[in-house]
């Protein structure tokens, strides 16, 4: 499996790190040694001074598609679920300086923490979906879906016409503002819609 994970795509959190608001979504991957599940503690790397938590829905791929059209794109995805986009801030930030990919601050091992899944059918309504990060009881993101730039099936879309998508692939769907450090001994605990999703430790 792959995750894929979308870039600047709540303006709030594109201003908050001096970014564009992008004509298209922006996308990235990570591989599947990057995956963090089950509330495991998340580990911070020596090789970095500044982790950050970037709170966001992710979309469970149900089955196999490429140039998937929008107006069916809402088929390949049956489950939602949270996840946080663990990023090395002063990695990505010299490597956009100098145009460079951002790999190295956003695939390491670990980096991106997945919650269990529920299903699309027990959720009202997919575009007004409450999304909250709490960092030792205090909050520290607090996301609406409807403030997407691109919607679930604009990314669907836009990414099959490059990349095909596979059964259990991920998509992690950009982080609203708010974004920040963790630092070692922190507790992160993060909802979707009211229900508690995620809840482990920084280490
Ligand atoms: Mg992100």
């Amino acid at each position: 499996m792959k995750i894929i994970a979308i870039g600047r795509n709540y303006a709030a959190h594109a201003r908050e790190l001096n970014n564009a608001i992008p004509g298209s979504p922006v996308i990235f991957l990570k591989p599947d040694t990057a995956l963090l599940k089950d509330n495991k503690p998340f580990y911070i790397p020596d090789f970095s001074s500044d982790i950050h938590y970037e709170l966001e829905v992710v979309l469970k791929i149900s089955k196999e598609g490429k140039h998937i059209a929008e107006k069916f794109a809402s088929s390949y995805y049956e489950e939602v679920g949270v996840g946080i986009d663990f990023t090395a801030r002063d990695i990505q930030n010299i490597h956009k300086e100098k145009g460079l990919p951002w790999e190295l601050a956003k695939a390491f091992d670990n980096s991106a923490a997945i919650s269990s899944f529920v299903p699309k059918s027990s959720i009202i309504d997919l575009y007004n979906l409450d999304f909250q990060l709490q960092i030792n009881g205090e909050q520290r993101q607090n996301g609406n879906t409807k403030n997407l730039l691109f919607s679930f099936e604009k990314i669907i879309s836009f990414v099959s016409g490059y990349i095909t998508l596979k059964k259990g692939d991920l998509i992690f769907t950009g982080t609203p503002e708010g974004v920040g450090q963790v630092k070692e001994g922190d507790k992160l605990e993060a909802w979707l819609s009211g229900q508690q999703l995620l809840n482990f430790d920084i280490k």
